[in-house]
């Protein structure tokens, strides 16, 4: 069986290691194709590949764009993505200069509560200047002794009725799955149990979600608990879609380490079907 994981990420969103280090560790763990799928930027993609090339391991040009629906905040995986389509670089260059606006409203909502410096702080932790996102808040609130490790940061802040929470508008639907589409890729909903939509509202997003082209949804994913597993397989088999597995790593210590995650169940279809990348992981063993 390949090890195949198709959801992380590095410092050039809101990961601790450089896209290079990300590819080394992933070889290092096993894994036969990886997927750098860095929150709205594919700046990251060129220096994976180089480091890709020095390993067995394929790498998948990636992206995780953030979008919203309904009111609420959902994440679209692309897989295949050419990293270069104007559409797709356009689009995405438009959501980081809003994450830029959100992080002024969020230190400004920060100070109002009393903490002062955290577009400051935030920036510090922020690799890549022009990706900033909660992450970077969060560490920083950590390493000023606001809360005492991540998870906390985000309970107390940075979340909704907390402190640093602001609403914001990311791209639609819509848009994300035209760019990833038009670039080449394939849509997948990210760990479709982190969302704060209801069991209906959920059921209406894939809906949509299939109407504007979208192909696949993370089955096995470091961002659900494993009893959710079985209900989200049993979600991709009822709307057709295939499952996408990936561990959503961000930093050593943080989650679920790349490639160490289950096997999808038998009866999913995987996204990676009939990908020719694939092609020379199976001939190495027959050969
Ligand atoms: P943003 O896109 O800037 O709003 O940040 C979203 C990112 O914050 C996610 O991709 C996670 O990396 C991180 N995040 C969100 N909620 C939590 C949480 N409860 N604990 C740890 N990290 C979180
Ligand atoms: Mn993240
Ligand atoms: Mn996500
Ligand atoms: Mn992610």
């Amino acid at each position: 069986m390949l090890n195949i994981d198709l959801h992380c990420h590095s410092n050039v969103s809101d990961g601790v290691l450089s896209p290079a280090d990300v590819v080394t560790r992933a070889a290092a763990n096993g894994v036969d194709v990886l997927a750098l799928t860095d929150h709205d930027d594919v700046s990251g993609l060129a220096a994976a590949q180089t480091a890709a090339a020095a390993t067995d391991m394929t790498l998948i040009p990636g992206v995780e764009i953030s979008v919203t629906w309904g009111g609420q905040t959902v994440h679209i995986v692309g897989l295949r993505i050419d990293p270069q389509h104007p559409d797709l670089v356009a689009g995405l260059h438009d959501i980081r200069l809003g994450r830029i606006e959100r992080a002024h409203r969020m230190a400004r909502d920060l100070a109002q509560h009393g903490i002062e410096g955290a577009y400051e702080g935030a920036y510090g932790y922020a690799a890549n200047k022009e990706m900033v996102g909660r992450t970077h808040f969060a560490r920083w609130l950590v390493a000023r002794g606001h809360a005492p490790d991540m998870r906390s940061a985000f309970k107390r802040y940075l979340t909704q009725g907390n402190p640093g929470f602001v609403e914001h508008e990311w791209t639609s639907l819509e848009n994300a799955i035209g760019w990833i589409r038009a670039s080449g890729g394939m849509a997948v909903v990210a760990h479709p149990g982190r969302y704060a939509l209801n069991a209906r509202q959920l059921l209406l997003m894939l809906d949509a979600f299939r109407a504007l082209g979208g192909e696949g949804i993370e089955v096995i994913t470091g961002s659900h608990h494993p009893s959710e597993y079985g209900k989200f397989a049993d979600l991709a088999r009822a709307f057709s879609l295939k499952a996408s597995r990936g561990a959503d790593f961000h930093a050593p210590g943080e989650g679920v380490d790349i490639g160490r995650l289950p096997e999808l169940p038998h009866y999913c279809k995987p996204v990676w079907q009939g990908w020719p990348e694939l092609a020379p992981h199976f001939s190495l063993s027959t050969v």
